[in-house]
Parts: structure tokens; sequence; C-alpha cells
């Protein structure tokens, strides 16, 4: 009975509420610490607004004020880099989403190999499957009935394994891959970078005037350019690949169902999930199916089902967005930001006349059920004013990183820039090409 007063006494009391209030502190700096890079980023869309008014109404990813960039100045110097198609763009709508895509896998899931034995792609998830066949027939963007599904770690891996599955497997040497300039740079490394028996980079498929079987890479929109595209080889021996990454309504009108022989699509540029390495191909052959299959079984024992169950979430969330009449869809969402950046770099171009980027067509959308031009991933920017090598002067003038034009199998003047980062680096990036050279970053 004694104890239980001395326990309360007025100092023990003191000490305990100090002690409490102190690690409350604490908790609200720590806490501030951890939010840190998000608030810089409201701080950032605040001194760089970005228009948002747009036909299909405004975008709550961006902020609504409008904007002089040659009048705003930056508070720092850092490098910008968009050098690659990182698509953190699309991080802010998958925020606001909130847990619509959270997923709890259990540990004792995912143990077997297998994911569905009757299927000729026996490591494809039937959720998967389901989800990609739903997605493509509300965007209209490609024909699924009577086609396989082939999964693949990015559709970096089903390209390889489509090339295995399409090369002569005889005695004729190597086929040669080709693809019209400025093509993808990658698929040139790809290709070679095993040195294979079966298959070698063949080059710039506008000058290709071998005789015999050839591969030819038909990108549509392609990458760097955003320009559709056909095949341009004019032989009847051509064995075709489409890839179709981009071929979404957030960057281009769509105006058919796709319906060739092989397409690849991927989660990284549909959703923005590069991350999760997860894309998947359309294929019409059952032997072509069979053979990119047996290159995945090769290759990597097939693919991360914790990864295709993610986007098949992912894909399950943009397809109900779809329907859904009160709120805008992933599409509008994505489309309106890209929306957006096209309007204000075409503007800068104008302005400054210092850097042009393509012309692009009009087309009738049957997505959205509207005529738009293009509005690519990538910006295919080319120097003006005798720049000779583009990416250099970005690199030591703007501070600004780039792929250079001769990666693409073109010239140095053209860079290619990613349309895909966040608001912050993409607003930067556009003050900087808008101020003229001699001002300070
Ligand atoms: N094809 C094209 C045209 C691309 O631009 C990219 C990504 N940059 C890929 C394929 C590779 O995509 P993934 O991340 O699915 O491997």
């Amino acid at each position: 009975m004694e104890q239980i007063p001395r326990f309360l006494s007025w100092r023990n009391m003191l000490v305990l509420s100090l002690a409490v209030n102190f690690s409350l502190i604490l908790k609200i700096l720590k806490g501030e610490k951890e939010r840190g890079d998000s608030w810089d980023r409201t701080v950032y869309s605040s001194i760089w607004p970005v228009v948002s008014t747009t036909a299909l109404g405004s975008s709550s990813l961006l902020s609504s004020a409008s904007c002089n960039y040659s009048k705003i100045e930056e508070d720092d110097d850092r490098i910008i880099n968009l050098k690659l198609g990182d698509p953190t763009v699309y991080e802010r709508y998958w925020q606001e989403m909130g847990d619509v895509t959270t997923m709890v896998i259990p540990g004792w899931q995912s143990l077997s190999y297998f994911s569905d034995n009757n299927n000729l792609c026996w490591f494809l998830e039937p959720e998967l499957g389901k989800e990609i066949v739903r997605v493509h027939k509300i965007v209209g963007n490609a024909v699924t009935q009577d086609r396989f599904i082939v999964v693949g770690t990015g559709s970096t891996q089903l390209y390889q394994a489509a090339l295995y599955a399409l090369s002569p497997h005889d005695d004729s040497g190597p086929i040669n891959v080709v693809s019209a300039a400025p093509y993808y740079s990658s698929y040139p490394l790809i290709t070679d970078c095993l040195k294979s028996g079966l298959y070698r980079w063949g080059g710039d498929a506008m000058t290709y005037k071998e005789e015999g079987p050839y591969i030819e890479l038909v990108t549509s929109p392609n990458n760097p350019d955003g320009f559709l595209r056909e095949p341009v080889v004019n032989s009847s021996k051509g064995i075709l690949i489409h890839d179709l990454a981009y071929y979404w309504p957030q960057y281009t009108p769509i105006t058919s169902a796709a319906d060739h022989d092989v397409m690849l699509f991927t989660a990284s540029k549909s959703t923005g999930h590069a991350g999760m390495r997860i894309g998947w191909a359309l294929v019409k052959d059952r032997e072509t199916a069979r053979k990119m299959t047996e290159y995945i079984e090769l290759n990597t024992i097939g693919v991360s089902k914790d990864s295709q169950l993610r986007v098949a979430k992912v894909l399950k969330a943009v397809s109900d967005s779809c329907g859904n009449e009160t709120a805008k869809s992933f599409f509008e969402h994505s489309y309106d930001a890209m929306y957006e950046r096209w309007k204000l770099l075409k503007q800068a171009a104008k302005d400054t006349k210092r850097f042009t980027v393509p012309d692009f067509v009009s087309q009738r959308c049957n997505f959205f059920g509207k005529v738009f031009e293009l509005q690519p991933a990538f910006a295919w920017f080319k120097c003006e004013e005798g720049i000779v090598d583009c990416e250099k002067f970005l690199r030591e003038e703007k501070k600004i990183l780039t792929k250079s034009g001769k990666h693409f199998g073109d010239d140095q003047s053209y860079v290619r820039i990613s349309m895909l980062d966040r608001d912050t680096n993409f607003n930067i990036f556009l003050h900087r090409v808008s101020v003229s050279s001699n001002s300070t970053l």
C-alpha cells in the first residue's frame, strides 16, 4: 500500500510526463525527416506549376496554375537524368489509388515452379492471363482471341525468346535482325550480346538489301521518335516482330486492334510498373509460342509468380477504373499528364527556336472517342543553332543527361529525352531548355 503513493509522487509524474513529451517530439521530428522527400516535391510543384486544363478536364495529378518557365528560377543546379524511360510519372497516380493494388502474399505461396500445367505457357499465372485479355478488350489495342499468351521477365526477355523461336535452327547461319533507324538502342546490344549462332544484328532496315530470310522489328509507336510504324523492308522473306510497348491510349490514338503474328507488350510502359519486370507476348502460331516458352524455360525456368500476381492486380485496377463513371480512369489520368507535358514542350520549342521536336498528325482514338495527336513517351529532341553534339551540349551546358541519337542509328544532333520522369524533373528540364545557355541554371 505504501508503494503506490510513492510511485505516483509528483516528482515521478513530472519525470514520466517529460519522458513522454520528449519521445513525442522525437517522433514528430523523425516523421518530418522521413517525409522530407515528398515535402520537397510539394515545394517543387508549387515552384514549378504545370497547366492542367485539358480536353478531359483538370488532372488531380498536376497543379492548376499556369506557368512562364523563363521567369522561374531554380533553387539548385542538380543533374537531371532523362536518359532512360523510367516511368516514374505514374507514381503519383498509384499513390493516389492507395490500397487498391496492395497485396499480401503468404510465405506458403509460390513454392511450385508451375502455374498452369494445362497451358502451353505453363508458368503463366491464370489470373494474369485473364487480366491481359480483359485490358486489351477494354482498350481495343490488340486482338487476343485465338492467341497464345507467353509471359516474360519484361518484354526484353520476350524479345530474345522471339528471336530464338523465329530464327532457323538449321545450318544456314545467323539470320539478320533489322529495324528502321532510329531504332530502340537496346535491340542491337541485346541481339549481339551473346554472339549467337542463330541471329545477329543486321542494322537499319531502311537500307537493308540482302537476299534471303530476315527478322524485322517494328516498334509502333516507335522508341525513340514516337512515330507509328509499318515494316519497311521490301521483301516477302521477312519475319516480323511487333513491339507494341507504347500502343496504349496515353501515348497514341488507338485506331484499331493490332493483329500481328508476334506482338510484345510490357507492364513497364502500360501501367508504369517497370520494376515488376513483366511483359507478355500475344502469339498467333502455336509452334512459335511453344519455342518462346521453351526459351524462357531454358533461360529462367519461368517468370516470378509474385510479379505476375502483382501485375494481374494492377491490370485489374486499370480495367476497373475504365468502367468507373464517377472518377477518371488510369488512361485519362496518364493521357492528361502526357498531354500537358507535350503541350509545354512544343510551346517551348516554338518560343525559343533552340530545339525542335517532331510534328505528329492527329487521328481518331477509338478508346477515348476523340481526335488527338501522338504524345510519345520520349521526345526526339533536335538541337538547333548549329549544335552538332546535342547530348554533350545538354550535359555540359544544362546538366541534363540524355541519350545521343548515335545510339539509335541516327545523327548526334538528336537526343532522346524521357517524358516519363516525375513532375519535378520534367519541369526543371523544361525550364533549362527554355532559358538561354549563358543564363544561370
Ligand atoms: N521495347 C521497347 C520499345 C522499349 O522501349 C522497352 C523499354 N524501354 C522495352 C521493349 C523493354 O521493356 P521491359 O521493361 O518490359 O523489358
